[in-house]
């Protein structure tokens, strides 16, 4: 799965949102969060993020893993 991680923080380009096919993608107070239940992991977001905010899970760096559970409980606690 693809997850954004802190390079989004404060910086919210949005590049991802225009770009992802099915529009799995959403504004969170202080970053974006991919929706994983609806995400067809094509990596178009990972591409177009000027930031590198966006990761496959296999590829997060270890102090970056924690946001994978910050968009469980994004979307868990809507
Ligand atoms: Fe959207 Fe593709 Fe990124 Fe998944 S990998 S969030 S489908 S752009």
């Amino acid at each position: 799965a693809y997850v954004i991680t802190s390079a989004c923080i404060d910086e919210k380009a949005a590049d991802c949102v225009d770009v992802c096919p099915v529009d799995c993608i959403e504004e969170g107070p202080d970053q974006y969060f991919i929706d994983t239940d609806i995400c067809i992991e094509c990596g178009a977001c990972e591409v177009a993020c000027p930031v590198g905010a966006v990761y496959y899970d296999a590829d997060l760096p270890e102090e970056e893993k924690g946001y994978i559970e910050k968009a469980e409980n994004f979307y868990k606690n809507r």
